[in-house]
């Protein structure tokens, strides 16, 4: 792998970053998923926040007016956001420890996994329950 690195001509480096904004919506503009709310693949959660983000959104709109619609969305799921935003320090440790150790740890759990599917997932995970929706009649 290091010697067809060498040899590449399209390497890619980026760093690995989270997006935290202090609001998500402005006038008729509202964002949702990695834009509005990025939580890097060190948590895993990326595509759940924006299926869940695109689910309240939706959700939040048909039942008001553009404004208020963007205001419930960010006001419903934004704890749910940033709990899951905020499992960052453990997914670093999980890939990538810095001890011989915990890496030893780490492998070990890796080994198990064919066998040993989690039953449960991290609170953060489940922390919001999806309300359903009444579309205007
Ligand atoms: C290496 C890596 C590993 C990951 N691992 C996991 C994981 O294990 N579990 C997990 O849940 N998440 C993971 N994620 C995160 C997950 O991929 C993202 O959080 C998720 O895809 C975000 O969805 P999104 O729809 O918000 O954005 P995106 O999936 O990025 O979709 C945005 C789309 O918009 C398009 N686009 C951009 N600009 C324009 C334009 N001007 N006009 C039209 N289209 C445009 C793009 O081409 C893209 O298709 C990982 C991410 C990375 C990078």
């Amino acid at each position: 792998m290091i010697a067809s690195l060498r040899g590449a001509d399209d390497l890619f480096a980026d760093v690995v970053s989270q997006i935290r904004l202090p609001r998500w919506s402005s006038g008729r503009i509202a964002l949702v998923g990695d834009a509005a709310y990025a939580p890097s693949f060190l948590t895993g959660q990326g595509s759940s926040l924006a299926l869940v983000g695109a689910y309240m959104l939706a959700g939040s709109l048909a039942q008001r007016d553009a404004a208020a619609g963007f205001a419930a969305y960010e006001h419903d799921t934004r704890e749910f956001v940033t709990l899951n935003q905020d499992q960052i320090g453990q997914g670093d440790a999980a890939l990538f420890p810095t001890t011989a150790e915990a890496l030893e740890q780490r492998n070990a759990m890796l080994r198990r996994l064919s066998v040993l599917p989690s039953a449960t997932g991290r609170p953060a995970h489940s922390a919001l329950t999806l309300p359903d929706f009444v579309p205007h009649g």
